[in-house]
């Protein structure tokens, strides 16, 4: 049996990556703006929170089961940051660019470049379910000043992968998501509602 889902994002590259994983589970999934839902606020400061709070949304509106996401990177030297605010690290209007030359300034100063990326992913049934399915990534890494590659986003191409001397815009996508904190949390959700 097919089950819809409606993921709570409008990004189209996401909606293929979990569709592919969650179509052989038995979940039809479709993006929130086909079902006119507006996005959700997200003034949490953890991950979960926030992911939480976009997953009832969209179940209330839609009357459906909802799956949605949350993910930034997390330097540790800056006690986490810039966390929840990855898309926004820099301000208005949202830039790459920007965001990764604020990063990049905020840890010269320090010797610990390590960060992380992280990603979670929350399923609930309807909006008002008690047992939300929640599954997570983590991805270890450096920063560091000097862009490598031209795949991802973001902050792929400071993100130093030391194991593999590239840094996460030098992967393939199939490698990419073979590795990074989004895959890993699919996998642990599709495991999960199996
Ligand atoms: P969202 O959860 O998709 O909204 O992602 C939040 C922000 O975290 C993005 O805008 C990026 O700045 C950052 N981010 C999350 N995942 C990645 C990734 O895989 N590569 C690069 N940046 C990422």
């Amino acid at each position: 049996m097919t089950r819809t889902l409606i993921l709570a994002s409008n990004n189209t590259g996401k909606l293929k990556e979990f569709s592919e994983l969650l179509a052989p589970a038995g979940f039809d999934l479709h993006a929130q703006g086909k079902f006119n839902v507006p996005e959700a606020d997200e003034p949490h400061c953890t991950f979960i929170e926030n992911a939480l709070e976009k997953a009832r949304h969209a179940a209330r509106i839609t009357g459906l089961p909802a799956l949605a996401d949350d993910s930034g990177v997390c330097a540790n030297a800056l006690g986490g940051a810039p966390g929840v605010l990855s898309a926004r690290y820099a301000g208005e209007p949202k830039s790459d660019a920007r965001n990764n030359r604020k990063l990049i300034a905020d840890l010269a100063v320090q010797t610990d470049k390590s960060a992380y990326y992280y990603c979670v992913l929350v399923f609930v049934r309807h909006a008002n379910d008690p047992q939300p399915v929640i599954a997570d990534g983590r991805w270890n890494g450096e920063i560091i000043a000097t862009p490598r590659g031209q795949g991802g986003f973001g902050y792929d191409p400071h993100f130093w992968l030391p194991v593999l001397g590239k840094t996460a815009a030098e992967l393939s996508a199939e490698e990419k998501n073979r590795l990074s904190h989004r895959g890993q949390a699919l996998r642990m959700l599709v495991e999960k509602l199996r």
